[in-house]
């Protein structure tokens, strides 16, 4: 008999892909994704620890799904970080959660659950696998309905910064084969997938620990062969590690879209090595030059936080100095909070709450204002779009997104989905593109459009 499993996702991309993972699972165990919590035989919290404010909703999430608990007797769980940090003290703290489910513990979800609806016994899995076999593909049983997916390709972090918590919640770095990584790439593609994005906490460790000697380049080189497939993203990279061989990749392959997430956290040195972070704030400057050297029109997006422990406002001031410079597409700001068992919380001279907020409200201003001339600049430009679906806004119209990332929304006909085609950009709005279809029976090829929109010799 079908059941249904309602999930409710906190923190990253990272995060979504698990979801994803755990759904193809469980429809192989005859559970049902529902998006209404209120009809769910399975409730499960997929927890994000990363910062306070995603760790600080389970809790009461997990307050609004008692009721389901006791009026139908839906199972409770709590995957995720939170899972792999908090492991049995869930459990105590929690008294009608019937699962804990830590961040290498996916496959073993369907047995747990099965195990906790025959026997009613509550149950916590929070070990680390060591072998990796955990990251392998769940493949999908249903014929899936996008044009993008993620695809991991490492998980964990050997870089141990000192705000941060995943190394101890997701654990080192680990890496999958290339082969495996190839295979389910090309199954994603029968099943109508065009665009990739490659997930790691820290992609340029990508190979460290397998048996075949590859870096991420070569892997990357390898995915640019899939026949069907048009578009490779990845993130994160960390700028330490960010290599020249990696640079020239975006030169040297078609498939390979020109954006960068490149997180900085803070435009100043004090700070930087107070982060461990291991470079300075010229050494970054130097990776963008050069990334921007060899592929000018490439968009750089970012993460940075405001108010670490020991952030002066000459420190912030050179944070904002170093946005001003870069031009970032798009920023992901935060407030630093402490989390516990990393280094950085036993710092003691903290920044007031109403100072970070200040200075997040200030950096966010003026980001904004950025993010804003860099889409005005690309109105009466012609960009190859990558069609997903029809757009919420309107039914007459289609959306898509360009290689450089940012949303455009244009009229045409459904039958566009899955294929890039040129449009040309007329509106800029903060957060999107309006543009018009140049032509509706030409079909790109992945990077084959030049930035005067002429056609080139494909
Ligand atoms: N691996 C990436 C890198 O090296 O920059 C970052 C991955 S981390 C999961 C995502 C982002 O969360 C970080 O880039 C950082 O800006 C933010 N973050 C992590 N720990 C934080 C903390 N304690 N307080 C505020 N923001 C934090
Ligand atoms: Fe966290 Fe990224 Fe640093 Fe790793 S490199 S410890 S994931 S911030």
């Amino acid at each position: 008999m079908e059941k249904r499993v309602y999930i409710e996702t906190y923190g990253c991309q990272m995060n979504e892909h698990d979801t994803e993972r755990i759904l193809r699972l469980l429809e192989g165990f005859h559970y049902l994704e529902t998006k209404d919590a209120g009809e769910a035989d399975f409730v499960l919290v997929n927890t994000c620890s990363v910062r306070e404010k995603p760790e600080h909703k389970v809790y009461s999430a997990l307050g609004r799904f008692k009721g389901l608990k006791e009026k139908k007797g839906a199972i409770i769980g709590v995957a995720g970080c939170v899972a792999q940090q908090e492991g049995s003290r869930l459990l105590e703290r929690v008294p009608y959660l019937d699962m804990v489910i830590g961040t290498h513990a996916i496959p073993m979800l369907p047995q747990l659950l099965q195990k906790v609806e025959a026997s009613g016994e509550r149950v916590c899995e929070a070990g680390f696998d060591l072998d990796g076999s955990y990251l392998k593909a769940i493949p999908p049983r249903s014929p899936l309905d996008q044009i993008r997916s993620y695809v991991t390709i490492m998980q964990g972090c050997d870089h141990f910064c000192s705000f941060c918590i995943v190394p101890y919640v997701r654990g080192r770095e680990q890496s999958r084969p290339r082969r495996e990584i190839v295979e389910e790439i090309e199954r994603l593609v029968e099943m109508g997938v065009k665009e990739v994005c490659l997930l790691g906490q820290n992609v340029n460790g990508y190979g460290k620990g397998l048996k075949e000697e590859v870096n991420f380049s070569q892997l990357l080189r390898r995915i640019d062969e899939i026949d069907g497939l048009d578009r490779i993203r990845f993130t994160t990279s960390h700028p330490k590690d960010l290599s020249e061989e990696l640079i020239q990749a975006y030169l040297k392959l078609s498939k390979l879209c020109e954006h960068i997430h490149l997180p900085f956290q803070s435009g100043s040195d004090k700070v930087l090595k107070a982060m461990h972070r291991g470079y300075t704030e010229e050494s970054y400057l130097e990776k963008i030059d050069r990334l921007k050297r060899v592929c000018p029109s490439m968009a750089i997006t970012a993460d940075v936080i405001v108010g670490f422990p020991g952030e002066e406002e000459k420190d912030f001031e050179e944070t904002l100095n170093l946005i001003q410079e870069v031009r970032f597409d798009d920023l992901f700001s935060f407030k630093y909070s402490p989390r516990k068992g990393t280094r950085a919380a036993q710092l003691t001279d903290k920044v007031e709450e109403k100072v970070k907020q200040d200075r997040l409200s200030l950096l966010q201003k003026i980001q904004r204002e950025i993010t804003f001339q860099k889409n005005q600049a690309l109105e009466g430009g012609v960009e190859e779009v990558l069609v997903e679906g029809r757009s919420k806004q309107s039914r007459e119209d289609v959306t898509g997104r360009t290689r450089s990332n940012k949303i455009v929304n244009f009229k045409g006909p459904l039958s566009l989905v899955g294929k890039l085609v040129p449009v040309r950009i007329t509106n800029a709005y903060p957060h999107s593109l309006r543009g018009a279809l140049l032509d509706s029976e030409f079909v790109l090829s992945p990077g084959c459009l030049s930035h005067e929109g002429q056609k080139c010799c494909c």
